[in-house]
């Protein structure tokens, strides 16, 4: 038995080939409440943002000429475990497959450090699903082993111990190439020097599961003479010859579309472009504050919500802001809610409020015409918002004969947007926007020279602002959603 030493838990966890979508449940749930995330280079930068804002992030990633030692990445691990932190050191595809995973699970076990090893899905299995190449498959292929092809000889890999690619050529199968681009000449002869015929199909897969996924296929005997740069998983015998092609049909493939949102609700936007195959480039141009009382105003209006005949919402930030003062499930009395848009329904019900009135357009002047006159003379509405907000539909409702209270619920600030996302963005094929306040956010804080050549409004007034600042809109959602949004782009690349 080993003893152990005071110190938290160093997870080993696997995030999978690049999809965000295909890190584990567990991985998700660790990385949550990491104190500290040890990662490589490639890593995903949207799983790194699944840590609390404030754990520490640190990249132990390989860079061409400039090693990061083993040993270092060792001695980091026990060092912060042993500071009493929560360690998640997250490593591509599989860390236990040519991760290097079980030689820091070896120095934990030697440091009398705590592990747990958060199996991943590994690139060998999953980018040959991606470009639709299954690695078993009935009359083609009964096995597939895995192998690197970076074999040095006398130090391991497939070169002592291994079975050597002649015996691999003979034994059948399918055969995963990892780290198999620069040497994929020698291997190649190998095998058909093992009795591997040439003409052996080949697919070749360069960052698979990503959006910028590249499937080149060959035979064995032409493998050396293909364009090809890591990283890439190789995938050799009879089943390559399989097309079952889907990834990368997908109808945003390789688009590159930049979403300028606030940081909090960029997720479902994200999320529908990467599912239609499009890279999402994220550029926060606005973040999301305290008011300017810090809540005061809302704090008391929600003291007295059952007071008012109704409570409107025009924002999913509202919708939050408001729900997190709530003290008591029955607060809202005999109150009755309208939300404009989708977003702002579906985090009502979330928040287990349904809402009463959902106009079917989502702009104001359409709440106005589904909104009842009032019960009674004197009848109030509430009405949670932004700092800076049109005044169409207080003013409105005024007109119709409610009091209107209108508290200000949260602020939205200018965001921070590093440089490199604004250069990205600069470069990409097209940009959805939400609303207005992105229009003018996106302008202000990265400019013109930043927007690309496609511009997808999500509804008639943050396109009316677009114009009026000079950008040609060449799409607008209807319905005004996010799905809306992401079918507009579709039909834009489609053409006509
Ligand atoms: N532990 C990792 C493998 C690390 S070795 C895993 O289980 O996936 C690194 C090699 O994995 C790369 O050289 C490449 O061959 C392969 N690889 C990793 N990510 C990949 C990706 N997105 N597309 C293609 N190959 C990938």
């Amino acid at each position: 038995m080993y003893s152990q030493a005071a110190g938290m838990t160093v997870y080993l966890v696997g995030a999978g080939p690049g999809d965000p979508g295909l890190l584990t449940v567990r991985g998700a749930e660790l990385l949550a409440r990491a104190d500290v995330v040890v990662h490589d280079r490639l890593a995903e930068a949207s799983l790194l943002e699944l840590a609390p804002a404030t754990a520490e992030r640190i990249d132990v990633g390989k860079r061409p000429g400039l090693p990061v030692a083993q040993q270092y990445v060792n001695e980091l691990l026990v060092e912060k475990a042993r500071a009493g932190l929560e360690v998640v050191r997250l490593k591509g595809g599989d860390p236990f497959v040519f991760g290097r995973g079980g030689e820091e699970a070896l120095a934990l076990l030697d440091a009398g450090v705590a592990f747990e090893v958060v199996p991943g899905v590994t690139s060998a299995v999953a980018v040959p699903a991606y470009a639709g190449v299954p690695l078993t498959h009935r009359g083609l292929s009964t096995s597939f082993t895995v192998v690197t092809g970076h074999g040095r000889r006398g130090e391991g890999d497939v070169e002592d111990g291994g079975p050597g690619w002649e015996a691999l050529a003979a034994a059948g199968g399918t055969i995963v190439v990892l780290m198999g681009v620069s040497q994929r000449g020698e291997y190649a002869a190998r095998l058909q020097a093992g009795g591997l015929p040439g003409t052996t199909p080949v697919v070749c897969v360069h960052w698979g599961t990503r959006p910028q996924q590249h499937t080149v296929r060959t035979t064995l005997a032409e493998l050396a003479r293909v364009d090809l740069e890591p990283p890439a998983t190789i995938v050799i015998g009879q089943v390559a010859g399989l097309d079952l092609s889907w990834f990368e049909r997908r109808p945003l493939f390789g688009r590159r579309v930049v979403v300028a949102r606030p940081r909090e609700q960029a997720p479902a936007l994200v999320r529908a472009l990467r599912v239609r195959g499009a890279e999402a480039l994220e550029v926060p141009v606005i973040a999301i504050a305290e008011p300017h009382d810090g809540g005061a105003a809302l704090r008391a209006a929600v003291g007295e919500l059952s007071t008012y005949d109704w409570v409107v919402f025009t924002s999913a930030n509202a919708v939050e802001r408001l729900v997190a003062l709530v003290p008591d499930a029955r607060s809202f009395g005999a109150a009755r809610i309208a939300a404009i848009g989708t977003g702002t329904a579906a985090a009502l019900t979330g928040a287990r409020l349904v809402p009463d009135l959902v106009p079917e357009r989502f702009v104001a002047e359409s709440l106005l015409e589904a909104f009842p006159r009032p019960a009674a003379p004197g009848a109030r509405v509430l009405l949670p918002r932004a700092a800076v907000a049109r005044d169409v539909l207080p003013d409105g409702l005024r007109a119709a004969g409610y009091e209107v209270d209108v508290v200000e619920a949260y602020r939205t600030e200018r965001g921070q947007p590093p440089p490199a996302a604004l250069a990205a963005a600069g470069a990409a094929d097209a940009i959805a926007f939400t609303s207005s306040s992105t229009v003018t956010g996106y302008l202000e804080v990265a400019g013109r020279e930043a927007v690309p050549p496609v511009v997808a409004c999500i509804g008639p007034v943050t396109a009316a602002t677009a114009r009026e600042h000079g950008l040609e809109v060449s799409a607008v959602a209807d319905p005004h959603t996010v799905e809306g949004l992401v079918d507009a782009l579709e039909r834009v690349f489609k053409g006509p």
